[in-house]
This record gives structure tokens, C-alpha cells and sequence, in this order.
């Protein structure tokens, strides 16, 4: 028999998002179990990050934000990010008593008329719930453009979501697309690899000597932010 369950809040998705979440409402008295509930598809901490290639390790990601009263302070750089996080949002949870539920797919979420709650099915099983906060992410349902041809096209084709190691490539031609940190990661670890690499960006790629620090990356947000607001293309 499936058992039916009752929380105030449910929040989907322990992910950064998700915990974060789940720790504010936890600040306002809420409690896991009859107050809120998390509920995580994956099969154990980390949200997106434990999904990661093994060759992106701390010391090559931009950095992790802290998560709400607690620091992640100063793993070694050379460890896979995948591990760190996972490691890291485990104790998370351990710490602060959220009680995630995984693995628990959200399959839908509803309003059923005359209850005043949402109805949440999972694949475990309906909860209800006064409010919902949805943190699922992006990693799920990555974004993958389609291009004239692709459909015929004979060779591997790959989202970054697929990426497992570049020692997959060797010997091969390999188009990377896209002008952001994992395009540049890719190209130069395809190269060591063995690969023959070909780029395309949108437009010509930007390079910078300016330091990677808080003040520029607060600047980048500031002018992202504000094409976006215009409606101009990010
Ligand atoms: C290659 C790469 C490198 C990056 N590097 C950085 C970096 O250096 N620094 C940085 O700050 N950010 C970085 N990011 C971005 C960062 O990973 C994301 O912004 C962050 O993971 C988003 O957190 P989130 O909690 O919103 O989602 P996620 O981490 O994706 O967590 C979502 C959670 O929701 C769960 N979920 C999804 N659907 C359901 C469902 N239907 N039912 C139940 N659970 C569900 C998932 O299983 C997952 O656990 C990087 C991203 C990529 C792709």
C-alpha cells in the first residue's frame, strides 16, 4: 500500500538550491519530517555536482559557494569537485538533520481541487504540501540545440552532461561548441589526449588578463544582469 504524506513545505531537488532552501525554512521553525520534507532523485548527496567528470577537480572549477552556516574550506584542489561536493553536502544534511529522501523522482505536482494542498507524486508514493519549492536544476534537462544536419550525422554527439573522460577521444576530429569554461577545459584536455580539435562560438572568444577574483566576477553578474533586464541576449 502506498502510504500518503502531509508536510507543510516540500522542497524538490538537494541540490545547492535545495539545501540552501531547506535550511531557511528549517531557521523558521519549520521541522523535517511534519514541517518540510526534501525530495532528491539522485542516489545520494551532491545535487548536479556528483555527476561530474573526474578531470574537473576543485582547483579547475570557478568555486563552490557556501551553503547557509557552514564553510566548505579548503579541500585539496586536485580532488574531483564530483567527490568534494558529495562529500560535502552529505555532512551538510548530516549536520543540520534535513532527512533527504532519495532516491524519490518527482513525477508530478498538482492542485486537487478542494484539498487547499498541492499533491506531489513521486515514484514512491503521493505527499501533499501547504507550498512547494521546486530546485531541480538544470543538469537534468540540459539544453542542447539542434543543428541542420545533426540528424544525419554518422559521428558521437555528446552534451557536456555525457562527458566522461577525454581519453574517449583519442584520435578522433572533435568539434567543441560553446565559448564558456568547459569548452576551454575540453579543448585542452582533448589535445593532450590525442584529439584533433576544431572550436565554435558564437563569436569571437574574449580572453582576459584581469585577475579571477570577487570584484570582477561581481562586475561580469552586473553587466549579465543588466542585458538580461534590457532583454538583450546574455
Ligand atoms: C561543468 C559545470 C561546471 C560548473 N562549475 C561551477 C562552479 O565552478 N561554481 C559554481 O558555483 N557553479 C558551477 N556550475 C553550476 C552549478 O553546478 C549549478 O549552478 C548548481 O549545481 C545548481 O544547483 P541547484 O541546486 O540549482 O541544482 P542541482 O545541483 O542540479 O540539483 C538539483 C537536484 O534536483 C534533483 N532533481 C531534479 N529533478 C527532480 C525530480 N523530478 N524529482 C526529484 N529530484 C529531482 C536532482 O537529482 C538534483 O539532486 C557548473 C556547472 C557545470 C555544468
Amino acid at each position: 500500500m502506498v502510504q500518503e504524506r502531509t508536510v507543510d513545505a516540500a522542497v524538490i531537488g538537494a541540490g545547492q538550491a535545495g539545501l540552501s532552501a531547506a535550511y531557511y525554512l528549517q531557521r523558521r521553525g519549520l521541522v523535517p519530517g511534519p514541517g518540510f520534507v526534501v525530495l532528491d532523485a539522485n542516489e545520494g548527496p551532491g545535487g548536479a555536482w556528483r555527476h561530474r567528470w573526474d578531470s574537473l577537480t576543485l582547483g579547475s572549477v570557478h568555486g563552490i559557494h557556501d551553503l547557509p552556516r557552514s564553510a566548505l574550506g579548503t579541500p585539496d584542489p586536485l580532488e574531483p569537485a564530483s567527490s568534494v561536493v558529495t562529500r560535502y553536502y552529505g555532512s551538510y544534511e548530516a549536520e543540520f538533520g534535513l532527512q533527504v529522501q532519495r532516491p524519490v523522482r518527482v513525477l508530478k505536482v498538482f492542485n486537487p481541487e478542494g484539498t487547499g494542498l498541492l499533491r506531489i507524486d513521486t515514484g514512491s508514493g503521493p505527499w501533499h504540501a501547504r507550498a512547494v519549492i521546486n530546485a531541480t536544476g538544470t543538469w537534468d534537462k540540459p539544453h542542447w540545440p539542434r543543428y541542420p544536419g545533426q540528424e544525419e550525422f554518422r559521428g558521437t554527439q555528446l552534451h557536456t552532461h555525457d562527458f566522461r573522460s577525454a581519453a574517449d577521444f583519442a584520435g578522433r576530429r572533435v568539434l567543441v561548441v560553446g565559448g564558456g569554461t568547459s569548452a576551454v577545459q575540453f579543448l585542452l584536455q582533448l589535445r593532450e589526449a590525442g584529439a584533433h580539435t576544431v572550436w565554435s562560438t558564437r563569436r569571437p572568444p574574449e580572453f582576459t588578463a584581469a585577475p579571477f577574483d570577487t570584484q570582477w566576477g561581481r562586475s561580469v553578474e552586473h553587466r549579465v544582469s543588466e542585458r538580461t533586464r534590457a532583454g538583450l541576449p546574455r
